[in-house]
């Protein structure tokens, strides 16, 4: 017996026997006596609890003889999560990050265990491959059935029609926190429960916060301190690198530079995963022929940043660069300084907003800048409207039109060649769902608490549209996120860093450049601060080179910090 399972008779409900053995599996001899040497062996009472439910866990066992189970509380009594057997070891993510056990893990049968520690756990997965392997696969396997199954101390309730319920579900998603959910619309009876707790509908949504904290449309920061996402995370001492921003950029640049031995943390202002996070299906990517989510690629690359040791915070931008002094400092916005020896600057861009005078009242709630499974589930059978003419619109449009009824896809230009990948200009073409309407801009929304009509005009011959239309997906590019850097390095016109070759004698000598060398590739006009992926002057605009020059950037760091 073994796997997750119903309390009500402790048998593994895992769809696969592949699946039940991946993700928990039994270990060799040769592997246990491997772990044995980085923990302690001890024995364990029937009963007894290992990890605490919302305890920070900086453990995990492997059972030797006995049985551990993992269980959750629920109203009535309890659930149990999964149960582990001789040659088998607890834990899943939130054992590399540090965080808060979602589950109580305790003794069911008298045994021996060896208990291995956090930092002795980090230390063997970087060393030996093979358990590596096996223990990282495992944990993401957890973590993705926990996810399926609303496994966590979180539950949402809130309305499809509210953009704090897009909000949060995005941040809970894009975090990789399991959580369940209750629809104000659909499930019977949740409304009468808000009344009872004199909910009202400006409270929407309502977070129920590890079983105990009621937050009342909580910003992505009240709930990030309430699950103590960043808890684990020493921000005061100075770090060899401090990287601000967790798109592709930022999270190539935390891999490569905890797995070359630096001390690495990202500071994110939102969730990781940036543009690339919003985007459906990326196609283009070396290595998956078949496409991979943005989230799905930035999940994986989170966690692979964390089991290198790089660490994360989430939902705390960086709202200065201090400069005047070394070690430089990002201030964020809980008003902390964060020290570093070296900085890399990955805030990549953010979507052009929508130049229609009212757009800001139906964001979230009708425009959305990204197209998601959770953007797409809005809007099933129903005429959507993706606005833009590059890559990002054309994904968009195509990943809508396998469940939306009919995608108007407006664009400013006469076409889409100037503009969209030939591979995607000839999926759109041949989509009857989809109606490419040239030389058209949206003049007018129109609704109330959610969108409901959209008015467009045909700029050439003057004509104009109006549908009722409740979701229009903007995807018209993207500006620098750049204005938290208080004039410390050079931008260009538009607003993006200039690094390297690009800056000219007369920038190093109004930035003052203080070394004889100059500055490196991807070096900004501040030495040891760099700039990579799409916030740099002259970017390309993809999650390629956005990964490629985060991991060049931290070849250059070794350089400045020997400095
Ligand atoms: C919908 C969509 C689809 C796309 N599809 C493709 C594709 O198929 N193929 C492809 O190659 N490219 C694609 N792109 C482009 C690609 O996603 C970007 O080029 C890439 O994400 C850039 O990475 P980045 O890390 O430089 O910046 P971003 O992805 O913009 O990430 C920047 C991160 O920094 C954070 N941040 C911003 N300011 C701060 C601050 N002050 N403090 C802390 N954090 C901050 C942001 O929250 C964000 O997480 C797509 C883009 C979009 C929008």
């Amino acid at each position: 017996m073994l796997g997750y399972s119903d309390m009500s008779n402790r048998t593994p409900v895992l769809p696969t026997t592949s699946n039940v053995r991946a993700m928990f599996p039994v270990l060799t001899p040769a592997q246990t006596s491997r772990l044995r040497a980085r923990g302690n062996v001890r024995f364990v009472d029937r009963g007894q609890v290992l990890v605490e439910r919302g305890e920070y866990t900086a453990r995990l066992f492997v059972v030797l003889s006995g049985e551990i189970e993992v269980v959750r509380p629920t109203a009535t009594s309890e659930d149990l999560v999964a149960v582990f057997q001789p040659g088998m070891f607890t834990g899943e993510i939130n054992v590399l990050s540090g965080r808060r056990s979602f589950a109580q893990v305790r003794a069911s049968e008298s045994g021996e265990v060896i208990e291995i520690e956090r930092q002795h756990l980090m230390t063997l997965v970087q060393a030996d491959s093979e358990l590596s392997d096996i223990m990282m696969r495992a944990f993401i396997l957890r973590r993705v059935e926990m996810i399926a199954r609303g496994f966590g101390d979180v539950i949402l309730i809130g309305s499809s029609h509210c953009a704090g319920t897009l909000r949060i579900k995005d941040f809970l998603t894009r975090n990789g926190y399991p959580y369940a959910s209750m629809d104000l619309d659909h499930d019977d009876g949740v409304q009468e429960l808000l009344d009872h707790f004199h909910v009202s509908i400006a409270d929407v949504p309502v977070v129920i916060c590890r079983g105990e904290v009621v937050l009342r449309n909580p910003t992505n920061r009240d709930l990030a301190g309430c699950l103590g996402l960043n808890d684990a995370i020493d921000e005061t001492h100075v770090r060899d690198l401090v990287i601000v921003g967790a798109g592709p950029a930022g999270l190539a640049a935390a891999v490569y530079g905890a797995s070359e031995g630096l001390d690495v943390l990202v500071l994110e202002s939102n969730s990781p995963g940036g543009q690339a996070g919003s985007s459906s299906k990326i196609e283009n990517y070396l290595g998956f022929p078949t496409g991979i989510s943005g989230q799905e690629l930035a999940g994986r690359a989170y966690t692979q940043a964390q089991k290198f040791g790089a660490q994360l915070t989430v939902a705390k931008g960086g709202t200065r660069l201090t400069c005047d002094r070394k070690p430089y400092a990002v201030e964020i916005d809980d008003g902390a300084r964060v020290p570093a020896r070296a900085i890399i600057i990955a805030t990549g861009a953010q979507y052009r907003k929508l130049s229609v005078e009212n757009s800001r009242q139906f964001e979230g709630a009708g425009i959305y800048y990204g197209a998601t499974f959770i953007e797409a589930q809005l809007c099933v059978g129903e005429e959507v409207i993706v606005v833009g003419g590059g890559n990002s619109a054309g994904q968009a449009a195509v990943y809508l039109a396998q469940t939306a009824k009919r995608v108007y896809m407006l664009v400013r230009s006469s076409g889409l060649a100037g503009s969209m990948s030939r591979y995607l200009i000839r999926r759109i073409e041949q989509n009857p769902a989809i109606d490419l309407c040239v030389k058209s801009e949206i003049i007018g929304l129109e609704g109330t608490n959610h969108l409901e009509r959209v008015r467009w005009r045909n700029n050439q011959s003057g004509s104009m549209e109006v549908r009722d239309i409740r979701h229009v997906f903007v995807m018209t590019g993207a500006v620098p996120t750049t204005a938290w850097l208080d004039n410390c390095v050079t931008l260009d016109e538009k607003g993006f860093i200039k690094t390297g070759p690009d800056l000219s004698s007369d920038d190093l000598a109004a930035a003052r450049w203080p070394l004889t060398r100059p500055p490196y590739l991807l070096e900004t006009s501040l030495p040891g601060v760099f700039a990579v992926g799409d916030v740099r002057g002259g970017n390309i605009k993809r999650v390629a080179s956005a990964v490629g020059e985060g991991s060049i950037a931290v070849a250059f760091v070794h350089r400045v910090l020997q400095e």
